[in-house]
């Protein structure tokens, strides 16, 4: 759905209305109507019959375009679309997934070369279906010499995703968009770990912003969809236009879900990534520091640290990035203004120790995946090929940040009388 930004209402102000214009006179609904119809009936008037153009569909020659067919556009995903426009600050298409999305990135944009870096593994195999396909280029992200021998340059993408999977770690979007100037690239940037109000990816001269909205936009583990928001009108034209024959649409009930789930975007996200900077630093605090108190203790014990320090090897998060690194205090604040990603990593002393810790925890579900109410722990190793074997990926929920920190002493704690090593 195309636009205007109206940027005066504040971020949840935006979440809740940018899609009342949509809202059809014959229901008076607060909560939208769920639509699953996959055709719509033309007007009954034939003057009113508006058929097919040589550039396609009606798409942004009005506000509110009337539906066809489904796989084209369909009333909830179209209310899904309004919202993020307003929300990601730049016209937006919703896919069946994240993947989907990225797959539509490049297929519509066909660029001779892609660098990227490590990170989230899927947008990896997706390019090893364009190299396939029709002999794409893959070079590394932070390494410029690979970029000249290949001629990354005018039509390359340039794929950032900050902050990193699954470290939670940031990249600076701004020594990224000087290099894409400067070739003439394209910079697109899967922000998927810092969706909105904590990072705005636009204001650092990125052009595609990518969201898997399976994880924030969701929001609670129960729908797939992919988010594109791109700088050029046009650009979003023509990947609205391929959109209908990649076939890569939502579905209507996940549109609904994702509307739904939109209204509480600002409540859930800073919330995680508050409590997910507290535990972070405070399980950094334990490892780094002697054993006098920390403010953020609670019950907490002299011994229950000593256990602490018996499993637990180093936490990866932005916070503990910029205890590392000060220098990127800079970058760093300006990118994340409102917080850090809700996402972040430990790595335990042994791969036994990483195995065994998930089990002996009560408010993290072992799963894959991020983003939803509920904390989850992962052992990467599951489902990442070549993952840190010593590696635990948490995403924090919207619990009380303290009863998850208690669990995870006492599940240390228990590991470590065991004896596990
Ligand atoms: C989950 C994820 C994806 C893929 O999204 P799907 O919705 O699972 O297809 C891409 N990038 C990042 C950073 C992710 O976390």
């Amino acid at each position: 759905m195309t636009a205007k930004v109206n940027p005066t209402p504040s971020l949840s102000t935006r979440a809740v209305h940018a899609d009342d214009p949509l809202n059809t006179p014959y229901t008076t609904d607060v909560s939208p109507a769920i639509h699953v119809s996959t055709t719509y009936r033309y007007p009954r008037n034939p003057n009113d019959l508006r058929p097919v153009r040589p550039e396609g569909w009606p798409t942004s020659d009005t506000d509110v375009p009337p539906h066809i067919y489904s796989r084209l556009t369909s009333p909830t995903t179209t209310r899904l679309e309004t919202l993020l426009t307003q929300i990601l600050k730049n016209s937006s298409l919703c896919y069946s997934s994240g993947l989907s999305a990225f797959f539509a990135l490049i297929t519509y944009f066909r660029p001779p070369v892609v660098a990227i870096g490590p990170g989230y593994h899927g947008c990896h195999s997706v390019l090893e279906v364009h190299k396939k396909l029709y002999g794409l280029k893959v070079v590394d992200l932070f390494n410029e010499k690979e970029w000249d021998a290949v001629g990354l340059g005018e039509g390359s993408i340039i794929h950032v995703e900050t902050p990193v999977n699954p470290t939670g770690e940031a990249r600076d979007l701004t020594y990224f968009a000087k290099l894409a100037k400067s070739r003439n690239a394209i910079l697109s940037v899967d922000a998927t770990f810092a969706p909105p109000p904590l990072l705005d990816p636009f204001q650092f001269g990125v052009d595609v912003v990518m969201h898997s909205g399976t994880k924030y936009i969701g929001g609670h583990s129960d729908m797939l969809c992919g988010v594109l928001a791109v700088r050029k009108q046009e650009w979003w034209e023509g990947l609205n236009k391929e959109r209908v024959f990649l076939g890569s649409v939502m579905g209507n009930l996940e549109g609904w879900l994702g509307v739904r789930s939109l209204r509480t975007l600002e409540l859930r996200v800073l919330r995680q990534s508050q409590s997910a900077t507290k535990l972070a630093l405070w399980l950094h605090g334990v490892l780094d520091g002697n054993d006098e108190p920390l403010p953020d203790d609670g019950p907490t014990t002299t011994e229950d640290k000593s256990h602490i320090r018996k499993i637990l090897h180093k936490v990866l998060h932005t916070s503990t990035q910029l205890i590392r690194d000060p220098a990127s205090s800079s970058w760093i604040s300006q990118q994340y203004p409102n917080g850090y990603s809700p996402v972040f990593s430990i790595l335990t002393h042994t791969t036994n120790q990483a195995k065994h810790l998930p089990s002996k925890l009560n408010f993290f579900h072992h799963a894959t995946s991020l983003g939803g109410v509920e904390s989850l722990i992962e052992w990467r190793r599951m489902t990442h090929l070549g993952a840190d074997e010593r590696l635990l990926r948490i995403s924090v929920g919207v619990e009380t940040w303290e009863d998850l920190r208690d669990d995870l002493v006492q599940a240390m704690r228990s590991l470590s009388l065991e004896g596990v090593e």
